[in-house]
């Protein structure tokens, strides 16, 4: 039985967020930011390419050219790009044991 147990509240228009939706919202927004900006510099810097199999990527398919830390911490992001190596998602799998990429990717490391 799966029945709700919010009472059937009006929620008032434009009424505050609790802190925590806040809080919750603005770390998420951020970590986003944070890993779109070092992938961007990353293949600005590297070019669409993979760096193991030479894959090169466009506009199409670019999701799969992911960026892997060559010291695999995260928080390591020189702007130079030098701890950075673009790999196509098959060879980032590779790079890493089956499984950890997972943990990886999501930042939970
Ligand atoms: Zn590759
Ligand atoms: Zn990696």
């Amino acid at each position: 039985m799966t029945r709700s147990f919010r009472p059937s509240r009006h929620r008032r228009p434009g009424g505050p967020k609790t802190n925590a939706e806040e809080i919750i919202q603005t770390a998420r927004a951020a970590a986003q930011t944070r890993q779109q900006n070092y992938r961007a510099r990353s293949l600005e810097i590297h070019g669409w390419i993979c760096a193991k199999c030479a894959r090169e990527f466009d506009e199409s398919n670019l999701h799969l050219l992911t960026v892997h830390h060559r010291d695999g911490n995260h928080n390591n992001n020189p702007p130079d790009g030098s701890n950075w190596e673009n790999l196509c998602a098959y060879c980032h799998d590779d790079e890493h044991s089956r499984g950890i990429l997972a943990d990886y990717l999501a930042g939970t490391k």
